[in-house]
This record gives C-alpha cells, sequence and structure tokens, in this order.
C-alpha cells in the first residue's frame, strides 16, 4: 500500500486500479452481479468521449438513431457464425406480462441482426447508399467475473453500421473507421495505439475481417479499444438487403459494424494513472482546472477568496471547465490530495502573499509548480494544459516502445510472457493451432497483424513459434 491508501502499481496492478477509480469515485459496484453503477464523474468522461467522437462520426457523414434492446430470438440465428458466438453470452427475456413469450427475446449483445433486418425495408436501390448509421446505445453480454469499465455485464457503447453498393467502398468505410478511432485515442485520451487486422480465430463472430487498435497498459498488457468489422454480405444475405444496381439488376449490399465503448474509461485509467490517483488528459477532464484560495488568518481570507473568484472567471471566459475550492472546512494540503485523486490536471494556489504579487502557483498533477502572473491567467493555463496533453500521449507512447519487442525466439518469447510482458513482434506462419499453442502455453494472444505503419524494419521470415515461412508479422500480447 502506498502513502496515499491506493495499492501501489507495482505490488498488485489490478488491486491498484479498482483503488483508483474508488479514490476518484468514477464507479461502483451494483446490486446485480457482474454489473456496476458509473458515478457523475465517470460519467462526465464518459460524455466528453461521446461528444468527441460523436463530433468526428457527423463529420464523416454518420447519423445517429435509435434501435430497440429487444431482439427476437430467431434474428441471431439466421448468420450462423454470429449466433455461435453469441449464444453464450446472451441474456433472454421469456417471460413478460405475466405470462410466457411466444418468441423468447434477446436483450441485444449487439445489434446487427435488428439494424439490418431494418436496413432492409429501408434500402431499395443504389440512390439509398451509402446508408451510414449510428446507435449510443447499452449493451448485455452476461460474465461472471467484473472489472469495472473493463468486463461488465451492461456496458454503454456506440455502435454503427453501414451498408454500401461494393464489396471496396464497404472496406474503405471499415479502414476510415479504424483510423477515426486511432485519432480520437490519440488526440483526446493520448493513449497511442497500433492498429492491424485480427486473426480468423480472433475475428468478430460473422466478419468478414475485424480491424483493432490495441494499447498498451501500464502493466504491459493490451486492451482492445475500438473494433471495425468488414462484414462483407453476410448479413446482407441473412436478412435479404438487397438494392437495384444502376444497371438495373439486383445485388446484396456489402455492410460494416463498429464500436467503441466505456472500456474506454478503463483504458485512459491504466495508461495514464499514478501511485496518487487517476490522472487525466486535459481534453477529458471533467474539470480541468481547480483553484485552491488559501488563508490563515480571518483578515485575509476576504481578499484571497475574491480574487480566487476573479480567477476562476478569467479561466472560464478562456472555455475551461473549473472549480474554485473554497470549502472552510478543509485544510490546502488534504483539498490538494482530494484533487490529486481525482485527476484534476491543473490546480492554481493563490495566497495573500500571492496575491500581493499579482501571481499564483501552477501546480501539475504530473508534477512540478511555479508561479505564474494572474494577468492573461487564462492563456497561460490554456497553453499548461495543451503541454500537458501532448506530455502525456509522448510518455505513454515511450513506455510502449520500451516494451515492444522484436526478433524473439520461441524460449525468449515465453520467458518474456512468463515475466513482464508486453508486444513482441514476430513471424507468424498463419496456423490456427500455433495461436492456440501458444495462447495455451504462454496466455498470450495475436493482438493484430500489423498496420505496415507499425509493422518493424526487418520482420522475421519465419514463425517465431513452429519456424515455418512467416505469412506476416503479428504482435502478441497478453490482454484483458
Ligand atoms: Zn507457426
Amino acid at each position: 500500500m502506498g502513502n496515499r491508501g491506493i495499492t501501489l502499481r507495482s505490488e498488485d496492478f489490478s488491486a491498484w486500479y479498482n483503488d483508483v477509480i474508488m479514490r476518484a469515485e468514477l464507479a461502483d459496484y451494483a446490486p446485480v452481479r457482474g454489473c456496476m453503477v458509473i458515478r457523475p464523474r465517470g460519467y462526465r468522461i464518459w460524455e466528453l468521449m461521446q461528444a468527441a467522437l460523436d463530433g468526428m462520426l457527423k463529420e464523416t457523414g454518420h447519423e445517429n438513431a435509435y434501435f430497440p434492446l429487444l431482439i427476437p430470438q430467431s434474428f441471431l440465428a439466421k448468420e450462423a457464425e454470429h449466433i455461435a458466438g453469441f449464444a453464450p453470452q446472451t441474456a433472454v427475456v421469456t417471460h413478460a406480462g405475466g405470462k410466457e413469450l411466444e418468441e423468447p427475446l434477446v436483450i441485444r449483445p449487439t445489434s446487427e441482426t435488428i439494424i439490418y433486418s431494418m436496413f432492409s425495408k429501408w434500402i431499395q436501390s443504389y440512390r439509398d447508399l451509402p446508408l451510414l448509421i449510428n446507435q449510443w446505445a447499452n449493451i448485455v453480454r452476461w460474465e461472471m467475473r467484473t472489472r469495472l469499465f473493463l468486463r461488465t455485464t451492461e456496458f454503454l457503447w456506440q455502435e454503427g453500421h453501414t451498408a454500401h453498393a461494393t464489396e471496396s467502398d464497404a472496406e474503405a468505410e471499415a479502414l476510415l473507421i479504424l483510423r477515426l478511432y486511432r485519432k480520437f485515442m490519440e488526440e483526446w485520451m493520448a493513449m497511442p495505439v497500433v492498429t492491424g487486422l485480427k486473426t480468423e480465430s480472433e475475428k468478430f463472430a460473422g466478419a468478414l475481417r475485424t480491424y483493432s487498435c490495441e494499447g498498451m497498459m501500464q502493466d504491459n498488457k493490451a486492451l482492445q479499444a475500438g473494433t471495425s468489422h468488414n462484414l462483407g454480405q453476410n448479413f446482407s444475405r441473412a436478412f435479404d438487403v438487397q438494392y437495384q444496381t444502376e444497371e438495373g439488376s439486383r445485388d446484396y449490399t456489402w455492410n460494416t459494424s463498429w464500436g467503441a465503448s466505456t472500456r474506454l474509461i478503463g483504458g485512459l485509467i491504466m495508461t495514464h494513472s499514478d501511485d496518487n490517483g487517476l490522472v487525466c488528459p486535459p481534453r477529458l477532464a471533467p474539470v480541468q482546472v481547480v483553484v485552491v484560495p488559501i488563508w490563515r488568518k480571518d483578515e485575509e481570507k476576504s481578499a484571497v477568496l475574491e480574487a480566487g473568484q476573479r480567477v476562476e472567471a478569467d479561466l472560464k471566459k478562456a472555455g475551461l471547465r473549473t472549480a474554485l475550492d473554497d470549502r472552510e472546512s478543509m485544510k490546502p494540503g488534504a483539498k490538494y490530495f482530494e484533487w490529486e485523486g481525482r485527476g484534476v490536471p491543473v490546480r492554481l494556489e493563490l495566497g495573500p502573499r500571492d496575491l500581493a504579487e499579482n501571481k499564483v502557483v501552477v501546480a501539475r498533477r504530473t508534477g512540478g509548480k511555479a508561479p505564474s502572473p494572474m494577468t492573461d491567467i487564462g492563456a497561460t493555463v490554456t497553453g499548461v494544459l495543451e503541454e500537458l496533453q501532448q506530455q502525456l500521449f509522448e510518455d505513454a507512447l515511450e513506455r510502449r516502445e520500451e516494451h515492444s519487442h522484436r526478433n524473439l525466439d520461441r524460449s525468449g518469447f515465453i520467458e518474456l510472457m512468463e515475466g513482464q510482458g508486453g508486444f513482441v513482434y514476430g513471424g507468424f506462419c498463419g496456423g490456427a493451432r500455433c495461436e492456440s499453442e501458444i495462447k495455451e502455453k504462454t496466455k498470450a494472444t495475436i493482438r493484430v497483424l500489423p498496420d505496415s505503419e507499425f509493422r518493424s524494419p526487418e520482420p522475421q521470415d519465419k514463425c517465431m513459434w513452429c519456424g515455418n515461412k512467416a505469412v506476416s508479422e503479428a504482435v502478441w500480447a497478453k490482454a484483458y
């Protein structure tokens, strides 16, 4: 246990993770097993994520809609791989209104089936394409073990579903979203990700191809942060989504689906936080800057409080999310401790001496503080926040590269996975058998076959595991 009442990362990473969440009051365990309650400080982060991502989706021509939570069980069965993949995780409503239902209703584990059943009504001709729909919703996938934000029975997400006239249009859409997710994760969450293709055994149930963004957490495990699927014509055939082509013939649409969830909040926490609690990237921080007026004697109080209010007004004018901590019942040190635990990026300390010099002390959540003129404080803090945002990204990127390994042989790989772990770039023969053997022996899985910009300058030409000819490079890691 650290001196802040938070378990040290180095002692027990998952206990640390829980302590950070509890200290920052982001979430709590619900009375229903497997479920969590997202508390206001956690939900505000989600709202800020939603606003950013929603804006990016709208800019690229996507529109929001809403589909029912309940899906007829027969719908799920229409796509064979889909039902096989999701059946073990579904919750099913069998009784309602005091009677047994004629057909059981599944609580959506994802919405492809109900959405494509509607697409078949709405799409008649090539003029109706592309159809670009997004939904913000909750979904249910039954879980026995709960990990706040990372693994819960019910969670919040956005799911996009699109229909296109050609295979290449669908592929372009799947890749557009992959890049959009990466941009969001890097620019807003300050979380670097490796992107690429999932193997056959790791792809979405019912997809032709799945692309993924994988972040490295501070325990060197991978977090799958967002996925984008090219569904081919699998669902349009199952749900009879046909359209008339320009030439007058009929064809099935080509579809994509893609999603990112409240799991991203877990990723944000595990990428940046420290032994003092949450570290929140400024662009997603519910409170970006807190002003703490300090007084010892009663006669000092009104002057520093009044100055504190003025400073806060200037910060608000600069468009920042602020708080003024004028609680009388708490000492400054206790206040600092609390705001640190909540991950507030910048704290302004303002005492009688600072006021006399027309200055405030600017303290950064990640360390370091210095006095700064009160004039133009809004611009000063805006600059500091931008620096912090950039620094968090660079630090995370440096960490990831420090723990990325290349050119390991089989025994070196096993040793690494038994020890500190990390991302391993290695040759892969394409064999499902190598994948399952590796998983069994080391718990590591192929996170992605990396996109070209992430590939090693000289990838191994033999499978890191079996020594046969490699068909591609793969990134292995243990994962959440
Ligand atoms: Zn192999």
